[in-house]
């Protein structure tokens, strides 16, 4: 069983997605941070509780 990811608050609230700025939000049973700009909707996998904002890893959910 996968563990649940865990993302500090103040973590959350400075990232911001790479590709246009909008915040995240939280996908846990994913593991993911899908940007919350509906027009984007990339979504940015995270690997041992670290989330890899780089748009060639992310995903879009469009
Ligand atoms: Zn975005």
């Amino acid at each position: 069983m996968a563990e649940t990811m865990e993302l500090s608050p103040a973590l959350l609230a400075i990232i911001a997605c790479p590709a246009c700025h909008a915040k995240f939000a939280v996908d846990y049973d994913a593991n993911e941070l899908v940007c919350t700009n509906q027009s984007c909707g990339l979504a940015y996998p995270v690997r041992a509780n670290i989330p890899v904002l780089l748009i060639d890893q992310a995903r879009s959910t469009l």
